[in-house]
């Protein structure tokens, strides 16, 4: 590890610790005793020395005083430069990493940098406070990373259609070892399943709250919450995440890129057990004959919720009957929360490639359907885009804070075999082109836009961007339509 590298070093002076040991390297360079030094600038020698630990920040004045006596100036004890020499770069560097929250979470003695700690002793310590620091990040990611290692993943399975067919595989064989033929997956079979891999299946109400499930190795026992919904969908599929730990041999993931690929894997189990391949395949291939595949008749067949059939078709519908889709969940304020796309569909993405949290085309189905009053049934649209026309289902649904929509959509040469082809609607975009439906009207934006003081709303969910319009955080077509709405008719 190169220290001059550490961001413990290259931070700026202003540090006052890197300040103080400047003070100090100074001082005794020209021999200077701490007392001589507080009666030279009007100082005393416990002020002195708080400020050479980097205890206490000097005020400027003082600061300069010092600088006048020692033959420098401010100006060059604040500039961000190496520390004098190796050892006030190590002594900094063990000062800091003990100061932190890592080291005291140790409870281990600190020990004092100072000048009868050997040069070697000292190199080693920093060492190992470097690399503890290290391996204390590995595990834990910044929203970027986050969002660059989901971005990975999802193109990852986007290159096999995703379509995991060994997971596919080890599914089927759990579920039919415990007499599955078809329909929904009862909670008797996801405790059978659990039986048969040595898992009591126990429910707790008090649960860690950081928790979904807790697994006790040693006695055999999946801890989960309270079956208060008799059949709940969510409860067979906490189960099931659990199981599938075991069965895929996880180990406390590493990194976490490793986090979310176990993730992924046990999501990916629990679709294939709750909708298994075969079962899937005879009930979906039925329907496309008659020309009739519905997500809702798929959701209802297997007991799931819309959004895990859609999700669960995209795995099945390209690898088993050719169709190529794209997936979207979109919350009511325009943002992609989820997307999935081997049709070709241009799903909004950042820089890095990332979807999450991207604004969708306000004509496209994922949004044009909150528009409409009932909502009960699927909502259907034809939409040309600069990629082709796709054909679109869309259903929309209430969530604990917000209402979102779950779009499933086919280019338009598949609609054919879907229930609602017939729909008459039809929607243009030209997104990621601005003109399409970003920017607002000039004339309307030339009457608001220094005639309006919106407050923006702050984004619960870490994965999204603002949305780029006049004020950080406000979509300025809809403040302005907004504004055009409610203003006062001029009469
Ligand atoms: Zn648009």
């Amino acid at each position: 590890m190169s220290l001059e590298n550490s961001d413990q070093t290259t931070r700026p002076a202003a540090d006052p610790l890197v300040l103080g040991r400047r003070i100090r390297h100074a001082r005794t360079a020209r021999g200077m005793t701490l007392r001589e030094l507080a009666s030279a600038v009007g100082s005393t020698t416990s002020q002195l020395s708080l400020v050479e630990n980097g205890r206490r920040e000097p005020r400027l004045s003082l600061l300069t005083a010092i600088a006048e006596t020692l033959g420098t100036t401010a100006a060059d004890l604040l500039t961000p430069a190496p520390p004098p020499d190796r050892r006030a770069a190590l002594e900094i560097a063990l000062e800091q990493a003990q100061r932190g929250p890592l080291f005291a979470s140790l409870g281990a003695p600190a020990v004092r940098p100072g000048r009868r700690l050997p040069l070697d002793a000292l190199e080693s310590l920093v060492a190992l406070h470097a690399e503890l620091e290290r391996r204390a990040r590995a595990t834990i990611a910044t929203p970027e990373e986050a969002r660059r290692i989901n971005t990975e993943l999802r193109l990852e399975m986007q290159s096999h259609d995703n379509y995991v067919p060994e997971i596919e595989t080890l599914a089927e064989e759990q579920v039919r070892a415990v007499g599955y033929t078809g329909g929904a997956l009862t909670h008797h079979m996801v405790a059978q399943m659990a039986e048969r891999l040595g898992f009591t299946i126990i429910h707790v109400d008090d649960l860690p709250h950081s928790t979904r499930t807790v697994t006790d190795l040693e006695n055999g026992r999946i801890y989960l919450p309270p079956a208060s919904i008799p059949g709940g969908y969510g409860l067979r599929s906490l189960a099931l995440q659990a199981m599938a730990h075991r069965l895929f041999g996880h180990q406390r993931p590493a990194s976490y890129g490793d986090f979310l690929r176990q993730r992924q894997q046990i999501a990916y189990f629990t679709a294939c057990c709750l909708v298994p391949r075969f079962a899937a395949q005879t009930f979906l291939e039925g329907k496309k004959a008659e020309k009739d595949l519905a997500m809702e008749d798929f959701r209802d067949a297997f007991g799931i919720t819309h959004h895990s059939a859609a999700q669960r078709f995209t795995n099945l519908a390209t690898a088993l009957m050719g169709i190529p889709t794209h997936f979207i969940r979109a919350n009511d304020d325009g943002a992609m929360y989820r997307g999935y796309a081997n049709d070709g569909v241009p799903l909004p993405a950042d820089a890095t490639g990332a979807i999450e949290g991207q604004p969708l085309c306000r004509r496209w189905a994922a949004r044009s359907a909150f528009a409409r009053r009932n909502r009960s049934t699927e909502y259907f649209q034809y939409t040309d885009t600069p990629a082709g026309t796709y054909w679109c289902s869309t259903q929309t649904g209430s969530g604990r804070d917000s209402e979102f929509s779950i779009t499933l959509g086919v280019p338009f040469a598949h609609a054919k075999w879907f229930r609602g082809r017939e729909t008459t609607r039809r929607a243009a975009s030209s997104c990621p082109d601005e003109s399409c439906c970003r920017r607002p009207a000039e004339a309307v934006a030339a009457r608001w836009q220094d005639r309006s003081w919106p407050s923006a709303a702050m984004h619960a969910h870490v994965l999204s961007p603002l949305p780029a319009g006049t004020f950080p955080g406000v979509d300025d077509v809809e403040l302005y339509d907004f504004l055009e709405r409610h203003a006062p008719t001029a009469d």
